[in-house]
Parts: C-alpha cells; structure tokens; sequence
C-alpha cells in the first residue's frame, strides 16, 4: 500500500517533494528536538490522489489519517471530540516550493457545541474557549463551506456597535456565545444546514478544502507569476493546537533570523500579545516589535532567541519561523528559508561567506539573478523639495511614483492602459494578488512588516509601506487623508520603501549605489563563470553604462537605431526614395559621416573590448511615414489645397510607399537581403566603421570592430556581403594609409542558416545567434501577431510552458542553436559563438547558452548583472543540480 500520511518523526527536511515545505520542515525541528505540537502530514501525493479520483478522498487516505489520527491522540493523551481531554487541531496547507498566503488554513479544529464548554472547563477561561470557538466557526465557514468571512465581520461589528464595544478584549465569555449564536444563523442562512457538529466531518472536509486550494485563482496566478508547476501539489498538515489567545502571558509571532529588506544580521521580527497567528499575518492588529517580548517574557525571549540561532546555523539560510506561546511556554510552528529582497539576499549571501556557513558556491546560488534588477533601478532625490505626506513601516525597499488607487481590480485595469499606480489598502488580503502585482508599489494603513503586503511585496521585488498609521483611508469616498491633507483617487504619490516616506506628487530620480556586497557577488560570479558576457547597445551612452555593469563587450549594436534619429530620417528617405544609383550614393555620402561619427562614439565607449556591429536589418518601408496617414493627408490635401507645393512629393513618397509594401515584412525584403539588392547601403556602413576604426587607432585607441551581417539564409549571401564589407576595408586602408584588423560574421537567425552552418561557417569569423528572429521562423509565429492574439492561449492552455520569446524553447529553437554550433565548429574548430536575441538576458536561457558551449551571451545593458550572476549559477549547477525552495 503507498504511503500517503507521515507523522511528524517519520519524516525530514529533505522530504520537500513529498511532505511539501512546511512539513518536512516540521518533520526536521521534530527530529532535532524543538519545541513542536505534535502532528503528521497528509502527502503532496496524496494530493495527487485525491485529484486522480477525481476531487474524492480515498478510502486508503481515509485509512492512514485515521490511523495517524489515532497515534496523534494517543501522543497528546487528547481525543478529537471527545469530552474528556478534546483535542483541537489546526490544519494548513503546505506546497513543495512557499506560497505564503496563497492558500487555506483552519484552526482550532475539533470544536463544537460539547467540547468548547469542556476546553472552558479544562483552562478554567470561558472567555478564551467561546473566543477560540467563534473564530473556528468563521475560518471554517469561509474555507470550507464557503461562506464569506465578510458576514461574520459584519456580525461582530453590529454586535460591538450595539454593546457600545470598541474592541474585542472587551467582549466577555457571554458576548462570545451570543455572537457564536448569530454565526450559526449565519451558517445556516447561506448553507441550508446547520454548522457541522462531528470533528471528523470537519477534518475531512478541511483536508478537501486545503487539496481544493491548490487549484483556487490566487494559487494559481501566484504559481504562474513564480514560475512554479501547476502538477506539484499541496501537503497537508494536521497539528495539535496551541493557544497564543490564553491570555497576557501568551503570544503569537513571526520572526526573521535577519533584517528580511536590509540584510542586517539581527533578529528581525513582531507578535501580537495574547492573539492568534492570523492575527499577525493579516495585518489586522499592527503587533509589537520582537524586542518587546524582551520585556514582557524574558524567559521566553531568551529560549527563542536561542532557538533562532540554532535553526538558522542547522539550516545555513535566514529562517522566516512562526511561534506561539501558550502560557509562557515556547511552540515552535513552522520555519521556512525567508523571503527577502535582492538587498538583503546578496548581503546575507556574501556575510554567510564571511561568517564560514557557506562557500562561495552556495552564495552565487542564493541570489536570484531576476532579482538584480530592483537594485538597478534610480532611488529618490530626497535634496529635492518634494512635499512629505506621512512615513510608514519600510516594508520593502524601492522607489515607485504613480497614481493612487484603492481597488485591486482597477490598479489591474489601469495597468493594463499603460498607467502607473500604487494600490492603497487598509492591509491586503490573498485575494488582492492581481492589483499588487499591477501596482509599481503598495502602501497599507495597518499591519506590520510580516503582514501579507509586506511579505508578497517583497516577493515581488515591489517597493511597499505598511502601517501607514497616519493615513485615513476613505473607501467610499476613495480618498485619504493625512491631517489637513487630502488625497483623491488618482492623485499622483512617490513612496520609498526603504524610508517608509510618502510623497505627494512625483519626485527625481537618482541612479542607484551599489554596495560593496553586491560588486562582492558579482566579482565571484565573474571568478567562476565561463560564458562572457556582452550587451547589446547602439548609443555611446548605453555601451558606457554596460561597462560599468561589468559588460565585456558589445554582441549587437542595431545599426537601424542610427537611422531613426529625427534630423537622419530625411536623408535617410532620400537615400530610400532615390531613382537611381546615383542619387541614392549622394545620401548615402551624407550619411557617411553621420555614421562615422556613430562608431567613433561607441568605439571610445568600448575602448579595446569587442564591438559587433550588425549591418542595416529592418525593411526600408519601416523608415518612410505610415501609408494610411499619408493617404488621409493628401486627400485632404487635395480638398483643401490642390496647389500645395509639398503634395507632389507627398505623392512620390507614397508611390514609395506602396512600392516597398510587403505582404509579411517579417519574412521579406530585410536584413542581408537589402545589402544584396543594394550593396551600396552595406559599403558605406563599412566605411563608416572602418575610417572610425583607422581615425582611432592613429589616435592609439585600441578598437576591436566585428561585422556582422544578418538574416542570413545563404552561404552565397555571406559570400557576397562579406565581399562588400573586406572591398570596403581595402579601400579604407588606401585612402587612409592605416591598416587595421576586424572580423566578419554573421547572425544564425533562420533555420537554413543552422542547418546549413557547416558551410556558412566557410565564409564566418563568428556566429551570433539572433534568437528572436529564430524564434519567430521556427516556430512560424511573427511575435507581434502571436504575442497579441493566441499566446496567452497557448499559455493558459498549457500548449507552452513558457513564452518562446521570453524563455529560450530548449527542445526546437535550441536544437537549432546546438546544430548551428556543432556544424559551425565542425567546419571551423573553435569558431566564436554568441547569442543576442533578447533570451541573452534570461537566467534558464543563460544556463542552456552555458551548456551548449557558447562562447557569450548579450543582453540589455541593464541585465548584464543578471547575466554574469546566472552565467555563473550554470557553471556551478554543471556538477550539482541544486533546487532552491
Ligand atoms: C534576433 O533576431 O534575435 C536579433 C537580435 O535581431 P532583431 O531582434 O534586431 O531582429
Ligand atoms: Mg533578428
């Protein structure tokens, strides 16, 4: 028979997969002797089980809870519903990979009419039972039957009003029951039958509500937003209880072994006095900080601090740990790797380094690449005079300017047109997911630093303030207030999140310092990397700033950018709309300067570092106006004024237009197929890259030009463009008297190309794998049209995985990179190889780059960070395939 159900000594850390985080963490500080209620955890295949018979619990999962059941109550002397000794239970989901707050959780299970008056008894506090019986009531009604927690609130609230309460420590055991009455009602009114009496049907039927939860629409988009499988399913955990609620000398917290948004190797951590664990998560009380417990619980405070530090060092990784105390006795719940901000997860990483916990190794691989990017980002000018609203608890760090928004799916909406917003809330629930993950940044009145906000936020690397006491929040008039101030709905704020500071109206922007940590992790990842790293980049100003990011190179410089500019595109269309040779010759003599002028600047940039730069690529069309807005102007023209001197050049440009028009430019007259028809456009860019080459190395300036001519499908194309671009070097050298080396390549971006790379490579110094365009010819799918009609389909469907454009699609496009690579080198042993298609810059791209043997990757100039971080993780997984939970 499988097993399904482990009891909490029967398992340990590594059993993840099966027990899920939670459980075998539990398992873990069950076997290494920490305080835990005991328990046992129903397994992530038992999940699988429940979901193959079709949303049922088996009758071998029914057997093996209730034998574990058996050995739980036996354990604890406690029997679920009996009247003696009842024994009350919480029960948690608990996945493979953290989805803090994603999916259900009930407590104080076993509660009923009989035993709440026994637990009364037995704790001699009425008041603690009823409380704790009311709450079960409302969780379990909201988790299992379905019943919104909005109606018990509403209850509570009409009761407190009506008795002239202001909070709940003022109702007493009698208040308790007569609310507990209501709820029933409550129950009853919206399920047709009364609130289920039998713990065992309230265990089973939670256990199918936590299995359900997998599936739930929070879950769901939390696992596409992370990127986690939608097969792996939740663990369930059945624990006996214990109460923070008994009272002043009990409690209940959350705490981080380090600063979880700085870094700073201090206990960092809340709790609520006399409260239940969701009270701290749901930010619904703001708690105390953890020093308080110094104060009000000395013994209990040392035991913990104790506790931390042991569980930090037996795990080697900040811990996120849940606690409770039950009349001054320590329970350790739950510890977790914690969450953290890319700030804090580099300098812990390199200080575990320091402290002896880790090697070098592990370090590169606790930092996720994805994550550089929140420290790339400006911070705010706070010498600027931007007006101070109010300060909050810095909940994760960041600087975000937008307009305000109170509603989720509006910040959704909003985002989707393109506009910037920051959502404003009380405090946020699960349920808000989708407006956190549209907002640039979250700020809540309540709560603390462990509350949802604050942990999703900084999950996401989202800049966020909590606790904004100050700030009255007005839902229905959609606005706050802080004092005399006012904030409408829509009104634009700056927040930092690393001060805690709101602004009104919108703040400069500085670019961001780098700490010494994080020049630390880069500098090993540079020690440890094979792969170069490269950045794409057309301007002087971007290659420099790549520099400064650690780029050794550049893999593409798009020479069409230099096109673009404003005061080049009438040049630049005299060139296009030439009648003949002749004419097109004298624009593109006007154009050569400009584009020496180009190279020179990006050649300084670079210095003695590779430039790779890619003749003209898009089709001529793409810099001559729209066809439809010149047909509307010259219609109007012609109504308005027939005689204007601009409406036969008007005319001739449209002829042009009409001319140059492609049935799918995707695939059309583009990349080395305008230097075929036009070889002219090719020679004078090799001119302008070669008289900046020789002005340079006169100058002493070393310079490494590489050209590289794309879309290839050919060997016979790069025949004749590379006879251009050497024709064009010779002539240089001539006229200048200077000699100089380069190199010719080309782009491998078709699949002919890739399949035929053996003899392309004949006539290449290198290979750069375009992989956007082989994306798009390999799959048949233009981006833009696939992009914006059916991927998301696709995506939501599970045809794909992933977005091809995104995340390099290993099994067809990659097989073309490998085929381009292995027959490219087979011709030529050693031939260079890079790639520069947008996946240069996507860690899971980067690792396939790694281990198909290219030479580098290019990217953005601002991921090359990432880049050189997941270059390194690749070459460090080669030999251990790490999963980082
Ligand atoms: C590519 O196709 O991958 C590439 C880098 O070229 P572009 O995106 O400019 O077409
Ligand atoms: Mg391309």
């Amino acid at each position: 028979m499988t097993k399904l159900v482990y009891a909490f000594h029967e398992g340990q850390k590594d059993m993840k997969e099966l027990l899920g985080g939670k459980g075998a963490n539990l398992a873990e500080m069950t076997r290494i002797g920490l305080p835990v209620p005991e328990g046992f955890t129903i397994s992530t295949k038992a999940c699988s089980d429940y979901y193959d018979h079709d949303g049922q619990i088996s009758e071998a999962l029914t057997d093996q809870v209730m034998t574990a059941l058996k050995e739980l109550e036996s354990k604890t002397g406690k029997t679920l519903g009996g009247s003696d000794q009842p024994l009350l239970v919480s029960v948690r989901s608990g996945s493979v990979f953290s989805m803090p707050g994603m999916m259900d959780t009930v407590l104080n299970l076993g509660m009923n009419d009989e035993t709440v008056d026994v637990v009364a008894g037995l704790t001699d506090n009425a008041r603690f039972a009823y409380d704790s019986y009311r709450r079960f009531i409302q969780m379990f009604s909201d988790v299992v039957l379905g019943v919104e927690s909005f109606f018990f609130e509403q209850e509570l609230s009409k009761f407190r009003r009506e008795k002239g309460y202001e909070s709940d420590p003022e109702l007493s055991a009698a208040d308790w029951k007569e609310v507990i009455e209501a709820y029933k009602k409550i129950v009853k009114r919206h399920t047709k039958t009364p609130f289920p009496q039998d713990p065992k049907e309230q265990l089973f039927l939670s256990i199918k509500a936590v299995f359900d939860s997998w599936n739930n629409q929070r879950a769901v988009i939390y696992r596409n937003l992370n990127d986690i499988p939608h097969h792996l399913g939740t663990a369930v955990n059945i624990q006996s209880m214990v109460f923070g609620n008994m009272g002043d000398d009990s409690g209940t917290g959350v705490a981080f072994t380090r600063d979880p948004s700085t870094g700073e190797a201090k206990l960092y951590g809340e709790y609520l006095i006399n409260a239940q664990g969701e009270d701290v998560v749901a930010g619904i009380r703001t708690p105390q900080p953890i020093a308080s417990l110094q104060r009000d619980l000395p013994d209990v405070f040392e035991q913990f601090i104790d506790t931390a530090n042991r569980l930090e060092a037996h795990y080697g990784d900040m811990q996120d740990i849940e606690f409770t105390v039950e009349n001054r006795k320590l329970f350790i719940l739950q510890t977790r790797n914690g969450k953290r901000t890319a700030q804090a997860a580099i300098r812990i990483a390199v200080e575990m380094v320091h402290e002896g916990v880790i090697d070098k190794e592990q370090a590169l691989l606790r930092v996720d690449p994805e994550q550089l990017d929140q420290l790339l980002h400006p911070r705010i000018d706070h010498s600027d005079d931007v007006e101070k609203l109010t300060k909050g608890l810095p909940a994760s760090p960041g600087a975000a300017t937008g307009q305000v928004v109170f509603d989720p799916d509006e910040a959704e909406l909003l985002k989707g047109k393109g506009q910037n917003v920051i959502l404003v809330r009380t405090e946020t629930t699960p349920d808000d997911i989708h407006g956190i993950v549209a907002a640039e940044a979250v700020v809540t009145s309540r709560g603390g630093m462990t509350s949802h906000a604050a942990v999703v936020a900084r999950g996401m690397g989202k800049a966020c303030i909590c606790g904004c006491g100050e700030m009255q929040i007005d839902m229905k008039a959609k606005s706050f207030r802080v004092g005399n101030t006012t904030v409408n709905h829509l009104d634009t704020i700056t927040i930092d999140g690393g001060t805690g500071e709101v602004m009104l109206g919108e703040a400069t922007m500085i670019p961001p310092q780098l700490s010494d940590e994080f020049e630390t992790i880069l500098q090993w990842a540079d020690e440890t990397r094979r792969l170069g790293i490269r950045t794409n980049a057309d301007t002087p100003q971007d290659a420099q700033k790549a520099v400064e990011f650690g780029a050794e190179g550049i893999g593409l410089c798009r020479t069409e950018h230099m096109f673009m500019d404003p005061e080049r595109v009438p040049v630049v269309r005299e060139m296009i709309l030439a009648d003949d040779l002749d004419n097109r010759q004298k624009a593109l003599d006007r154009l050569l300067p400009m584009q020496v002028e180009d190279f020179t600047g990006i050649f300084r940039a670079m210095g003695p570092r590779p430039v790779t730069i890619r003749l003209l690529d898009p089709p001529l069309h793409e810099f001559l106006p729209d066809k439809e807005e010149l047909l509307v102007g010259i219609t109007r023209m012609e109504i308005q004024d027939p005689g204007a001197p601009e409406l036969a050049e008007k005319k001739k440009i449209l002829k042009s237009v009409r001319l140059l028009d492609e049935f799918n430019p995707m695939l059309g007259h583009r990349g080395c197929r305008l230097g075929m028809v036009y070889p002219e456009i090719y020679e004078m860019q090799s001119r302008a890259i070669f008289k900046a080459t020789a002005a340079l190395s006169e100058e002493g300036v070393e310079v490494q030009p590489e050209v590289m001519i794309p879309l290839v499908g050919h060997v016979q194309e790069l025949k004749a463009m590379r006879k251009v671009v050497e024709d064009a070097a010779i002539a240089v050298t001539e006229e200048t008297g200077v000699s100089f080396t380069y190199t010719v390549g080309t782009m491998i971006e078709i699949p002919r190309a890739a399949l035929t790379a053996d003899a392309i490579a004949e006539e290449a110094d290198f290979f750069s794998f375009g992989t956007n365009d082989l994306t798009q010819t390999t799959f048949g799918y233009s981006r833009d049209d696939a992009e914006s009609k059916f991927l998301q389909h696709y995506l939501d469907h599970g045809v794909l995985e992933h977005n091809p454009f995104a995340v390099l699609d290993t099994e067809g496009v990659g097989k073309l990179v490998e085929t381009g690579v292995t027959l490219g080198r087979k011709t030529k042993p050693g031939l260079k190889t890079g790639i520069c298609g947008e996946h240069g810059g996507e860690k899971r791209s980067i690792a396939f780059c790694h281990e198909t043997g290219l030479d580098y990757v290019s990217c953005s100039p601002y991921r090359v960070p990432l880049a050189r971080l997941a270059a390194a993780q690749a070459k460090v997984n080669e030999s251990s395939r790490t999963v980082n939970v």
